[in-house]
Order: C-alpha cells, then sequence, then structure tokens
C-alpha cells in the first residue's frame, strides 16, 4: 500500500516551493497525498491558523511535506511537532559544488531540541511594566534528544558531537541539559564535547570546519541554523527535518518568505532536499539519492533562481531537477 503523505504548503512561497517539489517526488515514487491547509491565509478566512482536519491528516499520515507559514507560525507548527510527537529537528547545513558560500567548508548538522527550552511558550506579562519568561528543560527530554544524537551519529558514520550550551549562565537549565546528554553519550561510548553557543557562533562564521554534528536547545538551534544557512549560500538551500517518532514532517527552515511570495522565483532547494529526507525517513533511499544527487547537479550548473544570482522560475529548476533524475 502506498504511503500517506500530508501536504502542507502553508503560506507565501509555501505555495510555490511544495507544489515544485511534488513534482519532483511524483517523478521518483507513488505516494498517496492528502492536501490540507493551516497559516494565516486559513485563520483570515475561519478564525483559526490550524484546522481540525490538517491536525488530524497530520497526526495520522506517515510523513509531512510543509512549507512555511508566517504570523501564525508558532500556532501552528509547535502543535503539529507535538502532534506527532517530534522532539528533534535535523538541519543540515553544508556546501554545494557550484554554490557561491560564505564558508566553503561547511559540512555540519545541527540537532536541535525542538519541544522545550525558551519555546516551551510559558510567558507572562506580570504588569504593564513587567514580562516573563520560563525556560523548561527536562531530563527526560534531554535524555532522548541525547539518545537521539548518539544513535544518530553511528547510524552515519560521524566522530561524536558537540553540545552547544550556556551553562555558565542558565547553570540549572543548561547544567541540567549538558550532564544529561554528556551521562548518554558516555553509555553508549559515543565522543561529545561541548562550547558556549556564543563562542559556536563565532567559531561557526571563522571556521566551520571545528564541528561536525551540534546538539543544542531550541532558540540556539533555530539561531545557530540560519547563521549555518548564510554560510553555505542563503536560506533557500537549508531543508530539515521533524523526528523522534514513528511519524516526521519535512519541511525548509526558511519561512513563507512575503517580500518575494507569488512572484514564482522562490528557490525550491531546501524544500527539495527537505523531501529527499522524507523519503529517507520512509526508506527509500535509492529514490532519496536520487533526488539529492538532481537537485545538487542542477544547483551546480543549472537553471538558478535570483537568490542564487540567476534569473530562473521555481518551475525552471524543478523541470531541470526532474531531467537529471535517473
Ligand atoms: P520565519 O520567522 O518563518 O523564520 P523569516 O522572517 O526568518 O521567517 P523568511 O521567510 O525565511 O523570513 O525570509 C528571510 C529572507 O530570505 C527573505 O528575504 C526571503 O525572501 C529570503 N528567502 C527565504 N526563503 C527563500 C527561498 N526559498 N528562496 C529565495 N529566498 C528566500
Ligand atoms: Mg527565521
Amino acid at each position: 500500500m502506498n504511503e500517506r503523505i500530508a501536504v502542507l504548503p502553508g503560506d507565501g512561497i509555501g505555495h510555490e516551493v511544495v507544489p515544485a517539489t511534488l513534482r519532483v517526488l511524483d517523478a521518483v515514487v507513488d505516494f498517496e497525498y492528502d492536501h490540507v491547509e493551516a497559516g494565516d491565509a486559513v485563520a483570515e478566512r475561519t478564525g483559526a491558523p490550524l484546522p481540525e482536519e490538517t491536525l488530524e491528516a497530520v497526526s495520522t499520515a506517515d510523513a509531512t511535506l510543509f512549507g512555511a507559514t508566517g504570523e501564525t507560525s508558532a500556532d501552528v507548527i509547535l502543535p503539529l511537532r507535538e502532534a506527532v510527537d517530534s522532539f528533534v529537528n535535523i538541519r543540515p547545513a553544508r556546501t554545494h559544488p557550484g554554490v557561491d558560500a560564505v564558508q566553503p567548508d561547511t559540512d555540519i548538522v545541527i540537532l536541535r531540541e525542538n519541544t522545550e527550552g525558551v519555546y516551551a511558550g510559558i510567558e507572562d506579562r506580570l504588569s504593564e511594566d513587567v514580562s516573563t519568561l520560563t525556560r523548561l528543560v527536562t531530563q527526560s527530554a534531554s535524555r532522548r534528544l541525547g539518545e537521539f544524537a548518539c544513535e544518530y551519529v553511528e547510524a552515519n558514520d560521524h566522530d561524536g558531537f558537540t553540545i552547544a550550551h550556556k551553562n555558565n549562565v542558565m547553570r540549572v537549565t543548561d547544567g541540567l541539559f549538558v550532564d544529561t546528554i554528556e551521562e548518554v553519550a558516555t553509555e553508549h561510548g559515543v565522543d561529545v564535547d561541548d562550547a558556549y553557543m556564543d563562542a559556536m557562533a563565532t567559531h561557526l562564521a571563522m571556521d566551520p570546519s571545528q564541528y561536525d554534528v551540534i546538539v543544542c536547545p531550541n532558540l540556539a538551534g533555530d539561531v545557530l541554523s540560519d547563521l549555518a544557512a548564510g554560510l553555505v549560500g542563503g536560506l533557500g538551500l537549508l531543508p530539515s527535518a521533524n523526528v523522534g517518532s514513528d511519524r516526521g514532517i519535512f519541511e525548509p527552515v526558511h519561512g513563507c518568505a512575503p517580500d518575494i511570495a507569488g512572484e514564482g522565483v522562490a528557490n525550491p532547494a531546501a524544500t527539495m532536499f527537505s523531501a529527499a529526507m522524507l523519503l529517507e525517513f520512509l526508506d527509500y533511499d535509492s529514490e532519496a539519492d536520487a533526488v539529492r544527487s538532481a537537485v545538487e547537479s542542477t544547483l551546480e550548473d543549472g537553471p538558478r533562481t535570483p537568490d542564487l544570482g540567476g534569473s530562473a522560475t521555481t518551475d525552471d529548476v524543478a523541470d531541470a531537477v526532474i531531467d537529471r533524475l535517473p
């Protein structure tokens, strides 16, 4: 039986990069698609950004291909990640032959904690003057992230991982985060080291080759992966996978890019690489490799969207990728 994939373009360029990516998927695999909606436009029309049927579709699909949402982003992706019990966001950032990069030696994978930290949503306005935010870090979430990181480095032949944190300031929360993950790494016999996240930002900008797999809290992962995007040639290139359980949500790191939405020139590479991660997640390894290679080859000498200095449209890129599939 064919796997059922929930397809959720969201807003803005999501409506351009997701259909372009479906054309590529259709060329390599036969999935059953469940087209659903969520985001700003739905919220405007109905008052609620995440319709019940979308939540249901994503919760029961084998995997979800997600585009991007705008203002309502937190109201959409956070409940969806929770619905599929995704506790880690995998964000690979590597340079591609032919694409100008600030740091051509970048090849890192960020494993971002996906459920807590300062994104747990525990905020209060105590008075006109005072607002507070509670940073949630649990031993159980840190432990399962640590377990995931160990299995990830073992399965993908990495030497070990680096924990990004700030336990000199957030002694209790990042103290627990680092101690727990180090303990798990020791149990697995996986090499682990650690770095303050601010210092890591400097190191990443100057010499990213010193890092391989980075394990970090939620907010740090968000910021460091956008930094990594800058190192390798822009947001249009970075995919991500929300995984952890037997369902996954695959989405580009970028947002819905209102500044270019509707022009048909968004770079679909990040979403196509996300689709490759989806294929891999469902054990379509050769199809995943085929898509990845075709996108790589297109980036190298095919048509380019304006963010990469070209004048091609999203569909021109999709045509070129499909042409280059085996
Ligand atoms: P979010 O809050 O969802 O992370 P954001 O405010 O960081 O969103 P993005 O929507 O990611 O913003 O856009 C940031 C910049 O990158 C914009 O100038 C946008 O046009 C550009 N950009 C993002 N994605 C792409 C893409 N796929 N192709 C070309 N340009 C892109
Ligand atoms: Mg952003």
